[in-house]
């Protein structure tokens, strides 16, 4: 082969692998997409809010369609068995982002949530105010979502409520580093934090399926959300939204879900 047709063809696997790597961070950059070129914004207020991004894109279709969708109210729950699950949270370097629709904590590999024998590596954690998922009826000040992946690269939620109370050291550390503009990030030399710092004690929880808060809505999503809430004071949920501004998709329909209490484990634990 000569080498031109070489260089050639090299040139051209480069411009493929390019191609498919700006698609990705055009999507993980601020959850839009490219249907036309151009990325498909959304939003929580207007004409680009949660009762429109199913319109926004072909791609956002089952924020419309989608028959489980999250957040929901936590209401009646069905009697059942529920493991318990183990957190294995390791210390990461602190790496926040402001998307411009979070704050997220990006977590290095090596965390992970198990769950009987299913295994999810912890991923990144962020934040909406108020609180997306209801409890009764209940919003909170705040939710906090852990997010993992397993292997089959199925998503499980851990989901932890933050109501106005004593000020958070592990939330302060943080607010600290919070990246001001969107599309910031911040990363200090030196500077770690453990996600299992943001869990309250008590690890009873709901589970259920439903899909991502954020377009494109995706279903298959394994949901846990812990009872009890941690608290966070006044100023730093203030400090949230004068940065990012209310970040919650309004609750949907339940339909025929299954929510399970982990209430009714009867492994001599209350
Ligand atoms: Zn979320």
């Amino acid at each position: 082969m000569g080498n031109r047709i070489l260089k050639q063809m090299l040139l051209a696997s480069i411009i493929i692998a390019w191609t498919a790597l700006s698609a990705l961070a055009g999507e993980s950059k601020d959850g839009g997409h490219k249907r036309t070129g151009k990325a498909v914004h959304w939003g929580y207020s207007g004409a680009q809010g949660p009762g429109h991004w199913g319109d926004l894109s072909d791609r956002y279709a089952l924020c419309k369609t989608g028959q489980q969708q999250s957040p929901i109210d936590i209401g009646e729950t069905q009697q059942s068995g529920l493991a318990a699950f183990t957190v294995d949270y390791r210390t990461t370097p602190l790496q926040v982002v402001n998307n411009g629709h979070t704050i997220q904590a990006n977590y290095a590999a090596g965390s992970t949530l198990t769950l009987g024998r299913r295994v999810y590596q912890l991923a990144q954690f962020h934040f909406h105010s108020p609180s997306e998922n209801l409890l009764n009826g209940k919003q909170f000040d705040m939710e906090i979502h852990f997010v993992h992946k397993d292997q089959a690269g199925r998503l499980g939620v851990l989901g932890v409520f933050v109501e106005k109370g004593a000020a958070n050291p592990a939330l302060a550390e943080i607010w600290r580093h919070l990246p001001q503009g969107a599309q910031g990030k911040m990363a200090p030399q030196g500077v770690a934090i453990n996600g299992a710092d943001l869990l309250p004690p008590d690890r009873r929880y709901y589970r259920f399926v439903g899909s991502l808060t954020t377009p494109p809505c995706s279903e298959g999503v394994q949901w846990h959300v812990l009872k009890q809430p941690i608290t966070a004071s006044t100023e730093q949920i203030d400090a949230f939204l004068h940065l990012i501004g209310p970040n919650n998709r309004p609750v949907q329909k339940i339909n025929n879900r299954l929510l399970i209490d982990s209430q009714t484990v009867t492994d001599g634990k209350p």
